[in-house]
This record gives C-alpha cells, structure tokens and sequence, in this order.
C-alpha cells in the first residue's frame, strides 16, 4: 500500500498508489503525487514493473505518472511498459514529453479504458485483468485481478512406472486416462490431487455506493474499497461521488467476499478508528489500508 489518503495529501498520507506483486512481475494500481518516492522506500526495483493501471484522470490518482515515466527514461529502460487509463491520459502524456523535446527510449503502450463495459485488459499466462465501471462523475474504473484456475498436481508416486508421456498429460489437465476399449485405465481422481484455489483481487477506487459492481465482484478473495467518509458525511459522499465506509462494507457483505480493505480516507478525519468501527458493524473482516503495509492475498 504506497498511499491511501484521498485528494488533499497530509505528511503521513500520500494519494493512492498501489504496487501488486505477482511472482515478481509488478503492476502499478493508480499514481498518485510522489508515488516514484513511495517506490523507492519500498525498495521495489523499476525493472520489475510491467503494467500500469490508471483508475481515472483526478489528480490525486496520476500526478506522479509523468515523473516515473521520466525517471524510468532516465533509468536507461528498454522494455516495454503497459499502459491502461482513460481515454485523454495519452494526450497528457504526449503533450509533456513534446513540449519538453523529451524522446521516450522504451516502447510505451497505452491502452484506452472503455469506462461503460467491463473489459478484458490483459490475458497473461496465469492471471486476467479485468475493468470494472464505477459510478464517479468522471469516467472511472477499477480492476479485478484473476487468477486462471491451477492446474491438478501429479502424484507420480501413485503410478506404475510403464504410464506413457500422453498419459500424463491428459492427468495433469484433470482428465481420466482411458485404454483402448475406451475404459478409465488411470483416473483422475486417484492420480491427481487439486492445485492451490486461484486468488482473486478488486481494487475499486473512486466511486459512489453502486451495486452494479457486485457481479464481478462476488466471491473474490480481497477487495480494496474506497471509504472516503464516514456516516457522518453520507450526504455529502453520495454528492462528490464517494463512499462511506458503511457503504464499502455493506458491498463486501453483499457480495461475499474474503476480505476487505478500506482507504481513500479524507484528510478531515484525524485517526482510522473510526472507519475501521463502522465498517466491522457491517462486515468484521476489514482492514485498513495503512500506508506501508502488505496485504498477502
Ligand atoms: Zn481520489
Ligand atoms: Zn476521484
């Protein structure tokens, strides 16, 4: 967690970022102001990001894009980085590096975000990303990260040493093995045990209460919600387009999911606690996302 803090940044609140590390390929959720900083106090190596998701085109989820960019430039960068944002956010892009005669070293790809359908972004060997659209004023979305389903694991000690190299095969994608009068000869079941239950992540930042999320969020194992108000402000949350922590915990509730992390706190509120309170009446597992802090998944 690089920042959680909503717009107006206080010493021990940065606007958001997040660094998701999967088997050490990171992707970047969001870039808010000083996020490169943020970066580099976390020892995160630039070399090992691949991907940037950019929510939506307030300031306090991308002023820090520009600098990074420039940073990586400067860093001697050759491999290619992803983009995905809204539409707009490569005109910004083009428009600073232009104007200061800077030349990009490393192939930059920029995908737009269609802020109306859930789309697929990336489909990689292990893992999709998808978009979610939220309800935000402006065209927002968040992302859901998916593990592909494992595969079943082998128990070579269970076979006989003659199996052929097609057999296994067909075991190991969780088929029975049939001979040639089409009966089970080696099945499944007794060969294979299941691979480890595929982990799933929802980041959905900034948004108003919406239900129209929950179909792909059901079940998921973590979802980052944003919680900028309290009850207190649930009028004025619902009017700027933001969420009570009530609200985060009432979707989490609803659509079932393992965990919840709430950020995006307004600076007007001194201490977390009474977030975390309001959110646990509803929902008991949730966090906050403290700046600094892993959230394994
Ligand atoms: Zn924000
Ligand atoms: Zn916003």
């Amino acid at each position: 967690m690089l920042g959680s803090g909503s717009a107006t940044p206080t010493l021990d609140r940065h606007q958001t970022a997040q660094l998701l590390n999967y088997n050490g390929d990171y992707f970047l959720i969001d870039c808010g102001e000083a996020t490169q900083y943020r970066l580099i106090e976390q020892r995160a190596r630039p070399s090992r990001l691949k991907y940037i998701f950019i929510s939506h085109l307030h300031g306090d989820h991308y002023f820090g894009l520009m600098p990074l960019l420039s940073s990586l430039n400067m860093g001697g960068r050759t491999e290619p980085l992803y983009l995905f944002g809204p539409r707009g956010l490569d005109e910004v892009i083009t428009t600073t590096f232009r104007v200061s005669n800077g030349k990009f070293f490393f192939p930059l790809h920029f995908q737009s975000i269609n802020p109306d359908v859930p789309t697929l972004l990336l489909d990689l060997p292990g893992l999709t990303v998808e978009s979610i659209p939220l309800d935000h004023g402006i065209e927002c979305t968040g992302f859901l990260f998916r593990e592909k389903p494992y595969k079943p694991r082998l128990l070579r000690e269970r076979l006989p040493a003659e199996v052929s190299i097609e057999a296994l095969k067909t075991l190991k994608e969780g088929h029975d093995v049939l001979n040639d009068t089409g009966q089970v000869q080696y099945a499944a079941a007794d060969y294979t045990t299941p691979g480890p239950a595929a982990r799933s992540y929802a980041y959905c930042s900034d948004t108003r209460y919406n239900e129209r999320i929950l179909h792909q969020i059901q079940g998921i194992d973590l979802l980052y919600h944003e919680a900028t108000f309290r009850d207190d402000n649930a009028g004025r949350a619902s009017e700027v387009h933001h969420t009570t922590a009530r609200q985060a915990a009432a979707l989490a509730q609803k659509a079932g999911v393992g965990r919840l992390l709430i950020g995006h706190f307004s600076s007007r509120y001194k201490t977390y606690d009474g977030f975390l309170a309001e959110a646990q009446e509803v929902f008991a597992n949730t966090e906050l996302a403290i700046e600094g802090q892993q959230f394994p998944v």
